[in-house]
């Protein structure tokens, strides 16, 4: 996509947000260029799916940006995911946050991380279910190097906006249920769901941070 629709995307996109809402560009596969023009049109924080593709472009583009974690971390990774991000959104499993808290811990480095909640509780996708939240959140309150400061969701990605609703407000009610708990270690502050097709719905629900790859960049190739 050429700068100058990218530019505009942003500009339109960021000029509709409630205040409270910031947005992760979400950059797979996106050039040098285009993720130029979106932190230059405003944008604050890159979101990448994969380690590698990730640590190329800081080199580029170090902290003119937040760089959060949103695809699937493998625990072989979670060394250079600690080095290289501001926010894991994507954490699923007790095993990978403590392999997580441990290359944190020997960075001196406190990452802030999400947990992803299947709430369509689809076998064919990654996070926990909501019922599992409770536990889990017992088990990574004790770990002193990552601090859980909400929930992430994926949801369709296609399809009519609606059908993502009740996925949405599953999960603003487990981010709700959790915030109760008072769980030690445990801050429930940020919500992220929402993409391209659905992010008003979900800050209708409550999403206080969005995932936007190809209302931004084009669909992608
Ligand atoms: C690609 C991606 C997005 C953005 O999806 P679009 O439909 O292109 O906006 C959001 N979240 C995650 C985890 C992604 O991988």
């Amino acid at each position: 996509m050429d700068t100058e629709t990218i530019s505009e995307a942003v500009t339109d996109i960021l000029k509709s947000l409630p205040s409270q809402v910031a947005v992760v560009a979400a950059a797979k596969s996106r050039t040098v260029e285009e993720i130029a023009a979106a932190i230059r049109a405003g944008i604050k924080i890159i979101g990448h799916n994969y380690v590698q593709e990730a640590e190329r472009l800081l080199t580029v583009f170090g902290k003119q940006a937040q760089w959060h974690f949103i695809g699937h971390l493998q625990t072989n990774k979670a060394k250079k995911a600690a080095v290289l991000f501001d926010m894991v959104e994507t954490i699923d499993s007790a095993r990978l946050a403590e392999a997580l808290n441990r290359r944190c811990a020997a960075l001196h480095k406190i990452m802030p991380v999400l947990i992803e909640v299947n709430s369509g509780r689809e076998e064919s996708k990654s996070g926990v279910f909501p019922e599992e939240l409770d536990d889990l959140m017992r088990e990574l309150s004790g770990l002193s190097h990552i601090r859980v400061q909400g929930l992430m969701t994926m949801g369709p990605r296609f399809g009519n906006p609606e059908d993502a609703r009740p996925y949405f407000r599953a999960t603003k009610e487990a981010f709700d249920r959790i915030a109760k708990m008072n769980t030690p270690g445990v801050e429930m502050r940020t919500l992220s769901m929402g993409m391209s097709n659905s992010y008003k719905v979900a800050i209708e629900e409550g999403a206080n941070l969005i995932r936007i790859g190809s209302k931004i960049f084009g669909e992608r190739q």
